[in-house]
């Protein structure tokens, strides 16, 4: 929330009148979700996120409505127009400048919510927003031209509501070829699939957000080109669009299997609701699948799959779930909770082939091994989904620390973006944290932001009754250190760099990073951020505060 800046007392023109103090402004303005932001000396700008007004103060109590344009122009039309867009008690308050009272005028008509107000009014828009505390300056050329989000996932729909959270009032346009609205991905895995859960829970903003909140949410259709010379995208219905800024937030697509009989019926993958409903329509007590691959995905469809009654193998390389990522030490802990409940592992092998006539029969492996099997899922990672444009890619969309693209005014966000972090160098994450912060700082970038997008990246993942939180970003290591208990499996796990801190791991412990303020991932995070280089055996030592080695 906005204090308006002080100043405008004692000007030439006005020279008894005071500021709006933030007082007179009230607390309805801070519960009500309504942004004011001091745009020059007597003028204000409010807006509740999408709808806004000009306004200025007068020693009178006189609120005009509108831009400079119809300052001094009907007055009882601004009235109405400023009662039709905001509930009539904030009116009073927003229109008493310091000890000034009520407006000489009195308005009897019931209040209606935000939402009735001309498009022409956003026209009118000065060309600064406001929310908490900061202004930024939306380019001249916004009037009228969207600002386009394409792709409806945690970035895109986290980008959106950032533009409004952030006071931006022009156009929103959400371009998404998945039907729905803006969700999360994680319950696909684990309680969507597991039908404990309905994706509802994770939309990014509730259904009604987007009309209320004068986003455009288009789902269905796909871009197929956009053009950064001319500031345009195409949709695959041959429509065009004129955009400001864009921002690509389209994620990943599953890398899919190339192999004998990968076309058969039964074969599945998971990114979609449409894709889980498939796989939950084959997840009946006493099936069995073949899970292709122990990443993440895996896992987690491993486990519940498991949980649903359905029997499990899984085929992947290396020689522990999750290895690639967690190492070899935590992966075996987790293969182990994965065997224990009742998963056949085929470590260091790989499925050359399905067989079935109608239908998938069998999974064939490397090794020899031909397991009979009513479905399969394989999860064997993304690619980055990238729609046609001319910028700069490399495994996803190089962007830099402002999540810009190479061209101007494309911005990029999510799985599909390979960022410039400020601590972490050129690193492309495929993670639900990293995809609502870094759509929320684009938006923010998009607006104006000079602030690098310097999350630290964290994620977490639910397989059975075991979580796995991680902090930081650590592709290779020299040195793992273990601190707890290996034989209990309840450990937080760091990975050193030349003895930097760059990542840690809890399996089981530590917390959450960004909920348990006090928890040891927390403290982990501290010393990831604080690039901490503590002596691995003090590390490890239980009696050692986490804490006091960030401070260092
Ligand atoms: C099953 C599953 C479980 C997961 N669980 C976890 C977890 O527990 N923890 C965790 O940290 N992460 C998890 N993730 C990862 C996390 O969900 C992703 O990192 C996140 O979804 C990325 O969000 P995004 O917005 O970048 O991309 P996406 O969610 O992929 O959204 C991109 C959207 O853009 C659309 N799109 C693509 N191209 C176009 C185009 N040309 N035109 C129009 N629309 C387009 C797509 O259809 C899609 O709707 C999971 C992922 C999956 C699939």
């Amino acid at each position: 929330m906005t204090t308006p800046a002080a100043g405008a007392a004692g000007s030439a023109d006005m020279p008894d009148y005071a500021p709006i103090p933030r007082s007179a402004l009230g607390p309805a303005l801070n519960d009500q979700g309504y942004y004011v932001g001091r745009v020059e000396r007597n003028l204000y700008w409010v807006t509740d996120g999408v709808y806004q007004s000009a306004f200025l103060a007068t020693r009178d109590g006189v609120v005009l409505f509108d831009a400079p344009p119809s300052i001094g122009g009907n007055l009882r039309r601004a009235v109405d127009e400023i009662a039709a867009a905001f509930p009539v008690q904030q009116l009073t308050a927003l229109a008493g400048p310091s000890g000034a009272g009520r407006p000489p005028w009195s308005w009897t008509g019931s209040s209606r919510p935000p939402g009735r107000c001309s498009a022409g009014r956003r026209d009118n828009a000065r060309t600064s927003v406001a929310s908490g505390g900061r202004m930024y300056c939306v380019a001249a050329r916004s009037a009228g031209t969207p600002i386009v989000i394409i792709g409806g996932g945690v970035a895109g729909g986290n980008a959106a509501a950032a533009l409004r959270e952030e006071g931006f009032p022009g156009p929103v346009v959400l371009i998404t070829r998945e039907p729905g609205f803006p969700f999360g991905r994680p319950p696909l895995s684990k309680t969507y699939l597991r039908s404990e859960e309905d994706v509802s829970a994770w939309y990014v903003r509730p259904a009604g957000w987007y009309d209320d909140h004068d986003v455009e949410l288009r789902s269905g259709p796909s871009v197929m080109a956009i053009d950064p010379a001319a500031h345009t995208v195409t949709l695959d219905s041959g429509e065009e669009l004129g955009y400001q800024k864009v921002l690509i937030a389209t994620g990943g697509r599953n890398r899919r299997l190339r192999l004998p009989g990968a076309g058969l019926p039964g074969i599945h993958y998971l990114r979609t609701v449409a894709e889980c409903n498939a796989i939950k329509r084959e997840a009946a007590p006493g099936r069995r699948a073949v899970v292709v691959g122990m990443g993440f995905i895996g896992c987690e469809v491993a486990a519940s799959l498991t949980q649903l009654g359905v029997q499990v193998t899984a085929a992947f390389p290396g020689q522990a779930p999750l290895e690639r990522v967690l190492g070899g030490q935590v992966g075996a802990l987790i293969g182990a909770i994965h065997r224990a409940s009742g998963v056949e592992l085929l470590p260091g092998d790989q499925v050359t082939a399905f067989e079935g006539t109608e239908r998938l029969e069998a999974v064939v492996t490397a090794a020899g091994h031909r397991i009979a099997c009513d479905f399969a899922v394989a999860g064997v990672g993304i690619e980055p989904d990238v729609p046609p444009v001319a910028v700069a890619q490399d495994n996803g969309i190089l962007a830099d620390e402002l999540c810009r693209a190479s061209a101007p005014d494309v911005y990029v966000a999510g799985d599909v973006a390979n960022h410039l972090h400020p601590l972490f160098g050129r690193i492309r994450v495929e993670h639900f944290n990293n995809a609502e912060k870094q759509g929320a700082a684009a938006a923010r970038s998009m607006l104006g932001s000079a602030a690098p997008y310097d999350y630290l990246h964290s994620f977490w993942s639910d397989q059975y009754e075991h979580k796995i939180e991680y902090v930081g970003h650590a592709v290779r290591w020299d040195e793992f250190v273990v601190r707890g208990s290996v034989a209990e499996g309840r450990l937080i796990g760091f990975y050193l760099v030349d003895g930097v801190v760059q990542a840690a791991a809890g399996l089981d412990r530590g917390g959450d990073p960004e909920l348990d303020l006090d928890g040891e991932m927390a403290a982990s995070a501290r010393l990831v951020s604080a690039r901490a280089r503590p002596a691995p055996a003090v590390l490890a030592d239980e009696h050692t505060d986490l804490w006091s080695l960030g401070r260092r």
